[in-house]
């Protein structure tokens, strides 16, 4: 390869450099898309499920309601029949037996209607909860509705600049001498997609490396390729390429 067609390929990967890296840009953001829709879509779904929680705790409540509710009916109905019973007990033992009894079961119904009062507060506080929750959920999902169709729309325009951006390339790699091309992404690959640098002062512009005189004069001719031998990226002088 001559000195000019030298000069002239570098410049190319150069070209095709800038077009990887902005391809690379691109490829990028529309991963992300999917994994940021996914994102989105496990908080709603979580939300959703603490709205199924909460139901199943106003079901389990007011179940557990209706238990004391039939225990207390219940109760009552003992009751009557020890009151009944007192007027037809022969012995004081048995009365006073009976009047314990009673007193008893006044005790646990005390009990089982504070039980009530207090599962039908806890019942109306998740129900006005739950209907704040079905309220923000709905919000939540018309969010995530138009987030979704954001950034769908994103995804088709970020499509379209890399089809843009490859065709570009296919157009610039047509003029890329071989083995310098394979050589560029050899060591691409390697490199996080910065194969070609340039000179910075005295050192490589990508790994900072001081490069000794000698090399440097002969990056400035252009006569061959040459790679850094601190990162083994191919060195240009922006000079040269001009
Ligand atoms: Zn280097």
């Amino acid at each position: 390869m001559g000195k000019d067609e030298l000069i002239a390929g570098l410049k190319i990967l150069c070209q095709i450099q800038q077009i990887d890296l902005e391809l690379k840009d691109l490829q990028s953001k529309l991963d992300n898309i999917p994994l940021q829709i996914s994102r989105w879509k496990d908080e709603l779904e979580n939300y959703k499920k603490e709205i199924t929680e909460n139901k199943k705790e106003i079901e389990k409540s007011t179940i557990e309601t209706k238990e004391k509710e039939i225990e207390l009916n219940s109760n009552q109905e003992t009751l009557k029949k020890y009151n009944a019973q007192l007027y037809v007990v022969k012995t004081n033992k048995e009365y006073s037996s009976l009047l314990h009894e009673i007193e008893e079961i006044k005790r646990k119904n005390s009990h089982i209607e504070d039980d009530i009062l207090e599962s039908m507060e806890t019942i109306d506080s998740k129900e006005k909860e739950l209907k704040e929750k079905r309220k923000k959920s709905e919000e939540l999902q018309e969010e995530f509705n138009r987030r979704e169709k954001e950034e769908k729309g994103k995804e088709k325009d970020l499509n379209e600049k890399l089809a843009q951006k490859k065709n570009e390339r296919e157009k610039v790699i047509v003029n890329t001498e071989q083995s310098l091309l394979a050589k560029y992404q050899r060591i691409s690959k390697s490199k996080d997609g910065l194969a070609i640098v340039s000179l910075i002062g005295n050192c490589c512009g990508g790994c900072n490396v001081e490069i000794p005189r000698q090399t440097r004069n002969e990056i400035k001719l252009g006569s061959k390729t040459i790679t850094c031998e601190g990162c083994g990226r191919i060195l240009y002088c922006e000079e040269s390429l001009k």
